[in-house]
C-alpha cells in the first residue's frame, strides 16, 4: 500500500511539474508519518523515501532513535520546554511560529554549539485555530531572527485552511509565494529563501503550481490516521 501510494504521489508531482513548467527534482516530498508505526516507515523507506515529518516530540525521539539513517523534520507546533530535546535531532523545523520560541531555540542551540535550520510559519489566512505569523509581520520578524547567530532561516511554511476544493487555497499559496520571492530578492543577511513548504494531501498539486518546493503528504502516503 505505502509503496504504491508513494509512487502515485511521485507521479502526480511529475505530472503537475510538467503541466506548469517546473522541474520535479525541485520538489521535495516530506512523508508525514505521525501516528504511524515503524512498519509503515520501513515500507516508505523501501520505496526510496528519505525525509519524514512528525509533529510530536516524543514520537520524533522514538523514530529518530529507531531510524537514524533517515532525515526527520519537525512540522508541528513546538513547545518551548521541548526545544532542547528536539534540536540537533531534526534537520529542519518547519514550524517556527513565535519570537518566544525563537528565543528559546537560540538559547539552547548556543549552549549546544549548533545552528538550527528553520522555516518561518506563516498564518496566511489568519485563522484563529492556527499558529504562525501574519504576513504583514513576517518581514520584521525575519529581520529580528536573522540577528540570532544559532538560527538559520531557510524559508517559509504555511498550513492552508481545511477546504473541500483545493482551488480555494490557490490564493493563499500565491500570496506566500510572492512574499517568498520578494524576500529572496532582498538578500537579508543570515536569511536564505531556499524552501517554501506548502501543500498537504488535499492540496499539494495546487501548492506546486503556485511555487511550493516542499510538500508534506501524510494521508496520501500512509492512509487515514487513527487518533486514540
Ligand atoms: C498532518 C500534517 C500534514 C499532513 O497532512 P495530510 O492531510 O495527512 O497529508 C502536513 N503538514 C502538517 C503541518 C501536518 O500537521
Amino acid at each position: 500500500m505505502v509503496r504504491e501510494n508513494i509512487e502515485v504521489v511521485r507521479r502526480n508531482i511529475r505530472q503537475v511539474c510538467e503541466r506548469c513548467g517546473r522541474r520535479a527534482e525541485d520538489i521535495t516530498l516530506i512523508a508525514v508519518s505521525k501516528t504511524k508505526p515503524f512498519s509503515s516507515i520501513q515500507e516508505a523507506q523501501a520505496a526510496g523515501q528519505r525525509i519524514f515529518g512528525e509533529n510530536h516530540v516524543q514520537e520524533i525521539l522514538d523514530k529518530t532513535a529507531a531510524f537514524p539513517e533517515l532525515e526527520w523534520h519537525m512540522i508541528g507546533h513546538l513547545q518551548r520546554n521541548k526545544v532542547r530535546q528536539v534540536i540537533g535531532k531534526v534537520s529542519l523545523i518547519h514550524s517556527l511560529d513565535s519570537l518566544r520560541l525563537a528565543d528559546q531555540i537560540e538559547k539552547e542551540a548556543a549552549k549546544m554549539g549548533i545552528t538550527v535550520p528553520v522555516l518561518l510559519e506563516i498564518n496566511v489566512a489568519k485563522e484563529e485555530s492556527k499558529y504562525g505569523f501574519f504576513l504583514e509581520d513576517a518581514e520584521r520578524v525575519l529581520k529580528t531572527i536573522a540577528g540570532f547567530p544559532h538560527i538559520q532561516i531557510k524559508g517559509l511554511m504555511t498550513i492552508a485552511p481545511f477546504v473541500e476544493d483545493p482551488e480555494e487555497n490557490r490564493l493563499v499559496f500565491r500570496k506566500l509565494y510572492e512574499f517568498f520571492i520578494d524576500t529572496r530578492a532582498k538578500n537579508i543577511d543570515n536569511v536564505s529563501m531556499d524552501h517554501l513548504s506548502m501543500g498537504m494531501t488535499n492540496d499539494y498539486p495546487v501548492a506546486i503550481e503556485e511555487g511550493a518546493t516542499m510538500v508534506r503528504v501524510g494521508t496520501g502516503i500512509f492512509g487515514e490516521r487513527q487518533y486514540r
